[in-house]
Parts: structure tokens; C-alpha cells; sequence
């Protein structure tokens, strides 16, 4: 059997490492350059590979073809394999067949990252040995030829998602859906929800489906359409007898019967958009049986991710909060709505087609000055100007932090939270939050 892998980044490598282990004949091919680091591995496992090109002849020829959630299926050599009737598959479904691990995917427009980390702790921590991959950490594939887990707890991209045939976890969970990636989509969001919701499309009685009852396009979607699997809703606004629901401030999850509670202000993680992530891994670690005490401790013990509402230093009363991941209006808006003491914001970048009036109301009530960080800030000016007492620009992050502090005073938050991506004037958001880090730690 011939595997032909597109793309020579972490998924592509690990498949092709499993793919090797399994017996097949592998290729991998990447249209861009493979990292030193990667091209070594796959020579050094006797795997053949090009870079900075795609030899039709060597992959036209596959049996099977696993692609790198990172390639579109508009890119000419997908379209040529599909014409073919040659299954192009994504890197969980190919390595789905070479384990009897169970698994928990988690999908989701936001909050995917830290839902998939939080469960991930309450499962190790309650003892079971647990592997961490999908969009995070090593890959799946890269895992499952190494034999290493008994359950994995996956992120789960649309792009994963698009790409599965077969593949079904025991549990999913779909944190919420807003529009996002809609270039891959056609521009269609409809596109876009039923490729998040495949994740249940192969589930049946035994598995569970975890969702946000408070998401319209979550409900709207269960309303019109069915699901084998046992469906467990969390909301913070209505109070629900079986899922998870706030009762007299404590996060109360009813799963099978079974009452966890705790104290909302126990939570280690700030903001009613964790609450949410916390129900959902919760229900996970639930159904999974790990005791309730462990889930206690763990969920007050639990260390966020990094530019997710990371707190990064306190200078002279002020708090400084990097949230840097926060790419679209609905993250965003759940960043401000955890804001405590008066804000200043720092936004801006390349705008997705954002609909900023949707935090007009938190913008009132909580901003006092905004700092736009971006090269086109016009939206953002005709929007704020007129709501906030201080709106000002720059294109440096040292300037941004450094404007944002003399507005600042003892008691305020400067937070950045950037609503839109970040290819203006970084490399990605991880750069974009590691300089506002190293501008705070400057000042
Ligand atoms: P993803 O992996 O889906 O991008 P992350 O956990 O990395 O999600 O969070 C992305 C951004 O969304 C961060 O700014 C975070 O604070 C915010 N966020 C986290 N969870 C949620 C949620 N349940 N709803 C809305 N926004 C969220």
C-alpha cells in the first residue's frame, strides 16, 4: 500500500512515521519547505520526502492519502487526487485504525485549546494515562506509532474534521460556533457548522456529544438534525436538570445522576467563557469516573494557557493581561466581559470581518481607552471614538504598551485583546503575545 503524505509538518510527520511502522510505502511531499528538524526524522526512519514541490508521478500513484489539516482542498494536487477517486483522509483517521485507545475530541470555534488542556489535567491528574494531540502538542499519529496511551484527548480542527471518514470519539464536545475560517468554506457558514459538527456524524448510543445549550447555532443545528450519541448541554444562563448550569453561584454538573458541585470562585480560570470550558471538561472527567475530589482540586489548580487570559505582571496597581489568541469578536467579547476594574484595551490587526458594534455595551461600561495596534485602524475609529475618552494608534507593541501605561492608573487593567489576526505586523499570535510580554516586563 502506497501512503502519500501532504504536508511535512507535525501531522504529516508523525503520519508518516506511523504509516512506515504499519508497513506501507510512504511519500511525503510539502509544497513549502520542511523544517531541518523534520526532514531529519523521516531520513533517519528511511522515509522518503520533497520539499518546495509536488511530483505528481510519485503522488498520484498513492492508495492513500493522508493531508495536513494546513493544505486547502481548493490546492490543485487535492483536486487532481480527488478526480482520481483517491481517498484523501486526514492524519486522526488514518491513525484511528492502529489504536484502541479511547478518544475525546473537542471542537469548537473558541476555547477549544484550553477545554482540550482542562480536560486533559483532570484526566491525568485523576490517574489515567492520557496522551495530549490533535492541533496541540505531538501529533496523534506521531503518539500511536509509539504505542504510548490508553485515552487521548484531541483538538479537533474543522480541517481534522473534514478530513475523517470512519473516525469517532467517545466523547465530543463542541465548545460554540462563530464564523471563523470562512475563506476554506466558500464563504458559507452553514459549510462551516456541518464540518464542525462531523464530529458526531459516527457516533452512536454508547458515546456522548458535550455542547453549549446557550450557542443558537448549537441548538438550531440538534433541532434540525440527529445524532445517535447522548446529547450533555451546559449553559450559564439557564438552569438545566441534567448538564452542566450555574445554581447560587457554584457550577453544578449533573451527568448520569451524578451531582458535581463547586464554588464558581474556586474556578483557577477567570471569565463566564471558562465556566463554560470548565462544564464541559468536568462532564468529561465525569463520565470518565475520576472522584469528585480530584476534579475539585484540579479544576482549582489548573494553569492556563498561554495568551489566553494570561496574566502577565502587576506594575504599580496595574494588571497587565496578555489574550493575544483572541483573533475574533466573540473571544474578545468574553475577555472584556471578565474585566473587573476599568480597561485599557489594546486591538487591532487584520479584521476577519468583524462586527465590532456586538461590544459596543462592554465597551461603555468597562473601557476607558483604547490603544488600536494595527496598520489599518479605520473600523475601530468609527466604531470606539466617541464611546471611549482616549482612542490612539501605533504599529509598535513597545509603543502600544508604553501609550497604554501612562493611561493606566492604580487599580486598572491594560489588556490586549486583539479581536483580529495577527499578519499586519506578526508573525502569528504567539509572537504578537510574546512582545507584549517582553514591552511589560520593559517597562
Ligand atoms: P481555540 O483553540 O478554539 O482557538 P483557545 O482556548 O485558544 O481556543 O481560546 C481562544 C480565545 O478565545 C482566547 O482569547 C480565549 O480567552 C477565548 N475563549 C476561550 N474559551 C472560550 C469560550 N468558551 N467562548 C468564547 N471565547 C473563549
Amino acid at each position: 500500500m502506497r501512503l502519500v503524505v501532504l504536508g511535512g509538518g507535525e501531522s504529516g510527520v508523525g503520519t508518516a512515521i506511523l504509516g512506515k511502522k504499519k508497513g506501507y510505502d510512504v511519500f511525503v511531499s510539502d509544497f513549502g519547505k520542511i523544517k531541518d528538524n523534520y526532514r531529519e526524522v523521516l531520513s533517519i526512519n528511511g522515509i522518503k520526502w520533497e520539499d518546495e514541490k509536488h511530483t505528481e508521478e510519485l503522488i498520484l500513484n498513492a492508495d492513500v492519502v493522508m493531508k495536513s489539516p494546513g493544505i486547502p482542498d481548493k490546492a490543485p494536487i487535492v483536486k487532481k487526487l480527488v478526480e482520481k477517486g483517491i481517498s484523501v483522509i486526514s492524519e486522526i483517521e488514518f491513525a484511528i485504525q492502529f489504536t484502541k485507545a479511547m478518544t475525546i475530541g473537542i471542537t469548537g470555534s473558541n476555547g477549544k485549546t484550553t477545554t482540550t488542556l482542562l480536560t486533559y489535567h483532570l484526566l491525568k491528574q485523576g490517574g489515567l494515562n492520557v496522551g495530549l494531540g490533535g492541533n496541540i502538542g505531538k501529533s496523534f499519529a506521531w503518539q500511536v506509532a509509539e504505542d504510548k496511551h490508553d485515552v487521548y484527548v484531541l483538538e479537533l480542527s474543522s480541517f481534522q474534521l473534514d478530513g475523517i471518514i470512519n473516525y469517532k470519539p467517545h466523547i465530543a464536545i463542541i465548545t460554540n460556533l462563530s464564523p471563523d475560517h470562512l475563506d476554506r468554506y466558500n464563504y458559507d457558514y452553514n459549510l462551516y457548522i456541518a464540518s464542525k459538527f462531523r464530529i458526531t456524524m459516527n457516533q452512536d448510543e454508547n458515546d456522548y456529544l458535550i455542547v453549549d445549550y446557550d450557542d443558537v447555532e448549537i441548538t438550531k443545528w440538534l433541532q434540525n438534525n440527529t445524532t445517535k450519541a447522548n446529547v450533555i448541554p451546559f449553559s450559564i444562563l439557564k438552569e438545566l436538570e441534567n448538564g452542566g448550569s450555574i445554581k447560587e453561584e457554584n457550577l453544578n454538573n449533573y451527568i448520569n445522576n451524578e451531582l458535581f458541585t463547586m464554588p464558581i470562585n474556586e474556578l483557577a480560570l477567570e471569565g463566564k467563557h471558562n465556566i463554560k470550558n470548565a462544564m464541559a471538561a468536568t462532564a468529561v472527567a465525569q463520565l470518565m469516573k475520576i472522584r469528585k475530589q480530584t476534579i475539585r482540586e484540579s479544576l482549582s489548580n489548573f494553569q492556563g494557557a498561554e495568551h489566553r487570559l494570561e496574566k502577565v505582571l502587576k506594575i504599580q496597581g496595574v494588571q497587565y493581561i496578555n489574550d493575544s489568541k483572541a483573533t475574533n469578536v466573540n473571544a474578545t467579547f468574553f475577555a472584556l466581559d471578565s474585566m473587573t476594574t476599568p480597561t485599557v484595551w489594546i486591538v487591532g490587526g487584520v479584521d476577519k470581518g468583524n462586527d465590532y458594534d456586538e461590544l459596543m455595551s462592554l465597551v461603555r461600561e468597562k473601557v476607558k481607552g483604547i490603544v488600536c495596534l494595527g496598520i489599518d485602524n479605520q473600523k475601530l475609529f468609527n466604531t470606539f471614538e466617541n464611546v471611549v475618552d482616549v482612542m490612539v494608534e501605533t504599529t509598535s507593541m513597545t509603543e502600544a504598551v508604553k501609550i497604554a501605561e501612562k493611561i493606566a492608573e492604580k487599580g486598572d487593567t491594560v489588556l490586549l485583546s486583539p479581536c483580529c489576526a495577527s499578519f499586519d505586523l506578526f508573525e502569528n499570535y504567539e509572537d504578537r503575545g510574546r512582545q507584549f510580554k517582553n514591552a511589560v516586563h520593559n517597562l
